[in-house]
């Protein structure tokens, strides 16, 4: 009875939800090594932190056999850090070098929709709490634009919308998986202005 993290999708952050709603500390966060730590010994398999990774990168195990059948899977799984940018912060509508300097943003600006998250050390943890990017602008225009820019402004993440070079709009601080319609539907208000 094992609790298994594939990191080659993860991104490993402090905010992790498993980490979060793990009753028995089975899961934590190492401080000094910057990581998470597994103590299987204390794992009692309720299955809350599978539950609460948005990309499926934790997995519990109720016997030997499935513990060894999902770290072979792990092991397997061709997928690397970088697909883990595709799968959390969306290829097609993306751009793929979206991580950018605050001063560049003028620069990106183009005549569609182009959305900015400010972030710093602080808030960069599981982008706006965990909602893939990709969610974020599934209803907007395919050729909308997403970039990660490092800020030295307070109250982060804020993310910005810009449509033809003007902001429309900004949206600051932190949104759960479980407030995702709320954020969708701030974004569209402001897109629809
Ligand atoms: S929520 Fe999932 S992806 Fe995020 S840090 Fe935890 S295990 Fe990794
Ligand atoms: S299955 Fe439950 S006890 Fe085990 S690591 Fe996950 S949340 Fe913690």
């Amino acid at each position: 009875m094992s609790v298994l993290i594939n990191f080659k999708i993860c991104d490993n952050a402090k905010e992790c939800g498993g980490v979060n709603v793990c009753p028995t500390g089975a899961l934590s966060w190492d401080e000094e090594n910057e990581t998470i730590k597994i103590d299987n010994s204390k794992c009692i398999c309720c299955g809350a932190c599978e539950r609460s990774c948005p990309i499926g990168a934790i997995k519990v195990a109720f016997s030997d056999e499935e513990y060894n059948k999902i770290a072979k899977e792990i092991e397997d799984d061709p997928r690397t850090v970088k697909d883990l940018f595709v799968d959390r912060y969306g290829a097609a509508p993306l751009s793929e070098f979206f991580m950018i300097d605050e001063d560049e943003i003028e620069d990106k600006l183009t005549e569609g929709l182009v959305l900015v998250e400010l972030y710093n050390d602080d808030s960069i943890e599981c982008l706006l709490k965990s909602i893939p990017v990709k969610e974020i602008t599934k209803d907007l225009p395919s050729d909308t634009l997403f970039y990660k820019a490092e800020s030295k402004e307070e109250n982060l993440p804020v993310l910005l919308i810009y449509k033809n070079k003007e902001l429309l709009g900004k949206i600051e601080g932190y949104y759960t998986v479980d407030q995702k319609e709320e954020l969708l539907e701030k974004i569209n208000d402001i897109v629809k202005e």
